[in-house]
């Protein structure tokens, strides 16, 4: 059975079991500070679980994109060296919510596995909670119970609560798990050792395949466990692994999910898969890498220098660095696999087809940024070789890491190159950095959260700031969050005109008003489908009424701004073409920035053709267009884009201003009307990626104040130029103008200087057959000075010139022999002009017949030409 049979054969089952299937979350979870990926197939179901939310199906199965490569679930460094841990990975899951429970999920479970994929039950053993007394938890006898009539009862192991309690986070829905393993080794290994010993052991053909989760608690900040008010099921399976054990291979990476990466890989490397351990390995990390990379960057995040964004860069480089040191790939090659990739998954997860070129544009583009970053390492390395070789041929521990944490070189690769060198490296001391470098972020971000206190169970806050701008609001739960220099409060109501930020539009601010004080909100913010109202203090009567009110003028601001990126984007695509996708945006109060994809510079002609497309719509005064609740297909039909990486549900909201022009799924705040933006300027554009362009820009008021700042610059260069109309004109003819005169200048100059020199000739000296010439003279740059003295030499023999002159405010001197005076005399013009440096305070240099100094004293320059003349008699009597 190949791959795609095997996903449809999952989902197949479970919907004949009244499951309603659903599409996969984007892997990049937007609204929730405590994740940035998403870890397992619960996670975009965390509200339904945790009560904020119904959920709108009581069973559900899908196939979930998920990473595991940062916080809580982290296999990044395994992945590569064993076969079956991934950073991306599928996981296959079903869910009920507060419907059937552990009778009916384990049973099917094994019906999927034994009768429809047909896994041989003697190479299967499953796993129980035993149980735990710390927790105050018994055995999970009924789980127990019911794997007993169906499985021999010596195939269920007791598993602790490490491997057999499964938590989301540190706090968070929690509750027993019973896990189904799958022993793939051979006969002849079975017969040596019994399975049962390796299941949770670490052995690569004795995996965990599928995990069924029962949730039934709520883990709190104080360790404690509540019981959650409905029991829900939450089952994961590795569909990687799956494939595996369904295929009889022996790793993930030897069934057709990997295999034509693999291939591909192998084959522009020029070696064979299987044959020999790193290069094999290097080629595993490279095919699952591009997986993680690829679908992160179609989800929307680019690789960046924070956050989510470093967290895809890392991947990135680490796969780079395998191709560079085991494949030779000494050229960006992963871009390459995002193509091998997009067709093989064009039918599950058609968003890399679709974004294909994108996509590898900005792979390519990190790959060659990242090689040069190497190479860079690499010389420094080379450049601190002989320092090492002092140190007792030790990399030392500082700067191990600063290769680590500048140049993207993780220790082992700096070991390896250090080897090479017969140098070794301070792995304490590395150690050491790192630690410290943990420390300071952890206290720079570390914060702590109380536990909700709620006032209302069951209410589900509600937005209603598309219609209101101020109602009256009860507090429904509220939180206290402290981070290392501020204290903060969450504060959940159950009706709210409040906007919390999300798709680029910024959070709503204004109070919450009682009887007897008012609070003021500072911004209010999402978690998940929490609205959060984010406030100093907390009321002195949480439980009465409050009239809840926004700042209406920004909310206005911001509406404009909003309303004005819609109409952007659509003259974007009507300018530069169908290809322009939002990539990320910012609406606040005072400015709106759209990142979008494209792969040029935006000529001139064409940003002032958008922004008038712009203007056009304003002045048309086109109704909004809103429509709630509309099924996600009518929305389409309206020709409404999803944007890649967005969650939608299967009723959007959809904003319009003329379905002709612009048709957007939004949940934003906008005008009533396009008239009300008043007037549409953009201000700048930028490069902010590989094939991501930016424009920022301003409406209404801003706009005007924008404008007229420029008008008042050009009235100012006007009023200098003399009332002008033409002011370029007068500008390009007052340069002109200038150029014309400064040649005059200089040939002007060059006239005195001939001038200069002949008086210069006649006031030469004869001393003892030297021609002997020193004077200040005045010149206006070292160029002619220099000039002077080689035309000096060309006019005179035997000549002993010093000059000495004020340039730019400095004192310069400078001194010329003829040839034959350093060779027969053994003058030296450089040992001349450092003696008499001294007078200017300053020093300086050069040839023997040619030299210069500078100094910090003009007053010194007058006594020049008398010490001069003291030092040359001196010279040529002692020579
Ligand atoms: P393991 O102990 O093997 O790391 P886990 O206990 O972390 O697994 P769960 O969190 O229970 O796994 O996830 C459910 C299923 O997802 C697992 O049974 C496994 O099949 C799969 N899975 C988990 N992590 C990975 C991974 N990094 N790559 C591929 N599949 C995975
Ligand atoms: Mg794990």
């Amino acid at each position: 059975m190949n791959s795609a049979e095997i996903r449809k054969q999952f989902l197949d089952f479970f919907a004949s079991k009244q499951h309603q299937i659903v599409p996969s979350a984007p892997l990049v979870v937007k609204d929730d500070p405590t994740l940035m990926f998403i870890n397992s197939g619960m996670a975009p179901f965390k509200d339904y679980f945790l009560g904020n939310k119904p959920a709108p199906y009581k069973r559900i199965a899908d196939t979930q994109k998920c990473l595991r490569v940062s916080g809580k679930h982290n296999d990044l460094e395994e992945v590569g060296y064993d076969t079956y841990h991934h950073t991306m990975f599928e996981m296959l899951g079903n869910w009920s919510f507060g419907d059937y429970f552990k009778k009916e999920a384990l049973a099917w479970s094994w019906e999927l596995l034994t009768e429809v994929y047909k896994l041989p039950k003697d190479r299967l053993y499953v796993s129980v909670f035993q149980g735990d007394e710390s927790e105050n938890l018994p055995m999970d006898e009924d789980a127990f119970n019911i794997w007993k009539s169906m499985i021999a009862e010596d195939r269920i192991l007791m598993g602790s609560k490490k491997d057999n309690f499964w938590e989301m986070g540190d706090t968070g829905p929690c509750g027993p798990c019973s896990e189904i393993h799958v022993d793939l080794r051979t006969e002849e290994e079975r017969a040596q050792v019994d399975g049962k010993t390796l299941v949770n052991n670490d052995h690569p053909q004795v995996v965990e395949i599928w995990n069924n989760v029962f949730m039934e608690f709520n883990r709190l900040a104080d360790g404690s466990l509540v019981k959650l008010p409905a029991q829900h099921v939450d089952t994961g399976m590795g569909f990687e692994r799956l494939c595996m054990a369904i295929q009889g291979k022996r790793s993930n990476y030897d069934t057709d999910v990997f295999q034509p990466l693999i291939q591909f890989i192998a084959k522009e490397a020029g070696v064979t898969y299987g044959e020999n351990e790193k290069t094999d390995i290097a080629i595993r990390v490279m095919a699952d890498h591009i997986r993680a990379i690829a679908f992160a960057i179609s989800d929307g995040q680019l690789p960046s220098n924070n956050k989510a964004g470093y967290v895809i860069r890392r991947i990135l480089r680490r796969a780079v660095r395998y191709a560079f040191t085991f494949l030779n790939f000494k050229k960006p090659f992963l871009y390459k696999l995002a193509a091998v990739l997009a067709d093989q998954m064009e039918t599950v997860f058609p968003e890399l087809k679709q974004q294909l070129s994108f996509v590898q544009r900005v792979i390519e583009e990190e790959e060659n940024a990242f090689l040069r970053t190497l190479e860079n390492g690499l010389k420094r390395l080379d450049a601190l070789e002989d320092k090492f070789k002092e140190n007792n041929n030790t990399i030392d521990g500082k700067t191990a890491f600063e290769l680590y944490d500048t140049f993207g070189f993780p220790l082992d690769l700096t070991a390896l190159i250090a080897r090479d060198k017969g140098l070794k490296v301070d792995e304490a001391g590395f150690s050491v950095e790192m630690e410290q470098q943990k420390n300071r972020s952890r206290n720079a971000s570390a914060s702590e959260q109380t536990d909700w206190v709620i006032l209302q169970p069951d209410v589900v806050n509600e937005f209603i700031g598309y219609d209101v701008d101020t109602t009256e609001s009860h507090i429904v739960r509220y939180r206290q969050v402290k981070t290392k220099n501020k204290s903060e409060y969450h504060i959940v109501l159950d009706k709210t005109p409040f906007y919390a930020e999300s798709g680029g539009q910024v959070g709503d601010t204004g109070y919450l008003i009682s009887a007897t004080e008012q609070i003021e909100v500072l911004d209010t913010k999402k978690e998940n489908d929490l609205i959060l109202h984010i406030t100093s203090k907390l009321p002195q009567n949480p439980e009465v009424a409050f009239k809840s009110q926004i700042d209406v003028e920004r909310r206005n601001l911001i509406r404009k701004n909003h309303s004005a990126t819609h109409l952007l984007h659509a003259a974007l695509r009507k300018v530069l073409g169908e290809h322009v996708q939002q990539k990320g945006s910012l609406v606040s109060e005072k400015v709106l920035r759209f990142d979008f994809s494209h792969f040029a510079k935006i000529e001139e002609a064409q940003l002032r053709e958008i922004e008038h497309i712009v203007n056009e719509r304003v002045r048309q005064s086109i109704p909004l267009e809103e429509q709630r609740n509309t099924p996600i297909a009518d929305a389409k039909a309206m020709g409404a884009m999803a944007l890649f990486g967005e969650k939608y549900g299967e009723f959007v909201r959809v904003i319009a201003f003329d379905r002709e022009h612009s048709v957007e799924l939004c949940g934003g705040t906008h005008v009533y009307n396009t008239g009300e933006i008043g007037y549409f300027k953009i201000v700048s554009e930028s490069s902010v990626a590989a094939g991501v362009r930016r424009i920022e820009a301003l409406t209404a008021a801003a706009a005007e104040d924008y404008m007229q700042q420029q008008l008042n610059e050009l009235n100012a260069v006007r009023e200098v130029l003399g009332s002008q109309s033409n002011i370029s004109g007068a500008v390009e003819k007052l340069q002109e103008e200038n150029k014309a005169l400064q040649k005059q200048l200089e040939a002007f100059e060059l006239k005195q200087l001939t001038t200069l020199k002949d008086s210069l000739v006649q006031k030469t000296q004869q001393l003892d057959g030297v021609n002997f010439v020193a004077e200040q003279v005045n010149v206006s740059n070292a160029d002619y000075l220099k000039k002077l003295a080689f035309d000096m030499r060309q006019a005179v023999d035997n000549l002993v010139l010093i000059l000495a002159a004020e340039i730019e405010g400095k004192p310069q001197i400078a001194v010329m022999l003829s040839d034959n005076l350093v060779s027969d005399k053994k003058l030296n013009a450089s040992q001349m002009v450092r003696e008499l440096a001294k007078e200017i305070k300053g020093g300086g240099g050069g040839q023997p017949f040619y030299a210069t100094a500078g100094g910090k004293e003009t007053a010194g320059l007058q006594a020049i030409p008398a010490k001069a003349l003291e030092l040359v008699k001196s010279m040529i009597n002692n020579g």
